[in-house]
């Protein structure tokens, strides 16, 4: 039997490669695949801002949209192939992704004409942007946010802190959740600001990860005055927004993962020759258990992908990023054993590839908490998926 997307599809994957081959910047070869764990100097380097400004003016920035977005309207399995091709070769669209991924569809989806302007600078990386969600007692629990903006005439008066702000340090532009009617039930009194991070009244405190990059902060307002045409949407009608995202990318993202996964596992068993453990049958089990999930996974995210496709629901997306985040996080640890005493190491001139596996193990935590931490994960199949009660 032989699997393919048909011959429009393939020459569509033709094109992209043509392009990659012609245009992919050094700095996105070798594979990155450990791209988060690198300590850059820049959080947003030039070249990482070249490209994707490369990418949008290609249209192929957000392939299923139009031109003018960056895009060239795609197909959903064109998109697939897309993402396909992108993460086989570990290259990244871009070192943010607040901006194309969240604001541009929420702007799109929600805002008035003069905030859609903002949309193409937002997709091309021209205006970097920041999330402003989670606060000190409330991250999993987002409706619990407690940062207050009080109407005044044409103006709003902003209070609070928010926390764990990716790119706030670089930010020109924060999406701002803030509590607009502290009255209503908590799901409903939720409002969206469009701000300016140099706006008099905004203090940003840079946090570092354990890996050593401070490329997120914690956001302290303090009589921030925003104008009133910043609001996104109604009045107190915020959370709908907050479930913005790219949909017609969300069936394929789960790609990226696994082939990170995959990626990482062709590293450990090159790792296990150099180390001399290739034969060890702990060694040799591990990682053929870790490319049976990654096999798995894949068939899984194809079998959703069609389900998408053909226009029905795909519940097994909701674990895919619970499973590949979790699975990083064993795979790196296993690359960390597989060096002995020195896996913990970040020492060049000791442990394996500059700390690679150290450091990508320090990381892979952040991926089992960024975008709903793996309890959370955890519930939604368990109420969704099973349709179990709500817990407690
Ligand atoms: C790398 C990184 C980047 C981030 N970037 C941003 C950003 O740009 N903007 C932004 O607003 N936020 C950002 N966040 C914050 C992220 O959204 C929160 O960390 C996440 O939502 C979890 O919230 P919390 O940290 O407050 O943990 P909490 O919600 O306090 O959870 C603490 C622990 O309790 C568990 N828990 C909580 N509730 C339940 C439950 N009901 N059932 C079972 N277990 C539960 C959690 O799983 C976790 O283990 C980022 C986080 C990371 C790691």
């Amino acid at each position: 039997m032989h699997l393919d997307w048909g011959p429009e599809v393939e020459s569509f994957r033709v094109e992209l490669i043509a392009f990659l081959d012609e245009y992919a910047p050094p700095q996105t070869r070798p594979r990155r695949d450990f791209a988060m764990s690198v300590h850059d100097a820049e959080i947003i380097p030039q070249w990482a801002r070249d490209w994707q400004a490369t990418l949008f003016d290609h249209g192929w920035m957000i392939p299923g949209y139009p031109p003018e977005l960056g895009g060239r309207n795609a197909s959903p399995v064109q998109t697939m192939v897309y993402l396909e091709e992108m993460s086989a070769r570990g290259i990244p669209r871009a070192l943010h992704f607040p901006g194309y991924a969240i604001v541009a569809p929420s702007l799109l989806d929600f805002g008035t004409e003069e905030q859609k302007a903002l949309v193409p600078a937002a997709i091309r990386g021209d205006a970097i942007w920041c999330i402003g969600m989670s606060e000190p007692n409330a991250g999993s629990d987002l409706a619990g946010l407690q940062t207050r903006a009080v109407l005044d005439g044409d103006r709003f008066i902003v209070n609070g802190q928010k926390v764990w702000t990716s790119y706030a340090t670089v930010a020109e532009k924060c999406c701002l959740y803030v509590r607009t009617d502290p009255t209503a039930p908590k799901h409903k009194g939720i409002s969206m600001l469009i701000v300016d991070m140099d706006t008099p009244g905004i203090d940003i405190r840079p946090l570092t990860h354990i890996n050593g990059n401070a490329d997120f902060a914690e956001v302290f307002f303090t009589d921030v005055e925003v104008p009133a045409a910043n609001l996104v949407g109604a009045l107190n009608d915020g959370w709908r927004i907050t479930q913005g995202s790219l949909a017609h990318e969300r069936a394929g993202l789960w790609v990226e993962g696994v082939a990170r996964l995959e990626q990482t596992i062709t590293g450990l068993v090159d790792l296990a020759h150099r180390r001399g453990v290739a034969n060890d049958p702990i060694v040799r089990r591990r990682i053929a258990e870790g490319y049976q999930r990654a096999a798995s996974l894949r068939a899984l995210g194809y079998k959703g992908f069609t389900s998408f496709a053909q226009g029905s629901s795909a519940p097994e997306h909701s674990y895919m990023k619970l499973a590949s985040s979790e699975q990083g996080k064993a795979l790196y640890e296993l690359g960390m054993e597989i060096q002995g005493a020195y896996g913990p190491v970040v020492d060049e001139e000791r442990g394996e590839e500059a700390g690679r596996w150290a450091l990508s193990f320090f990381v892979s935590f952040a991926n089992t908490i960024a975008g709903g931490t793996s309890e959370i994960q955890r519930n939604i199949i368990a109420q969704r998926v099973l349709g179990l009660p709500r817990s407690g």
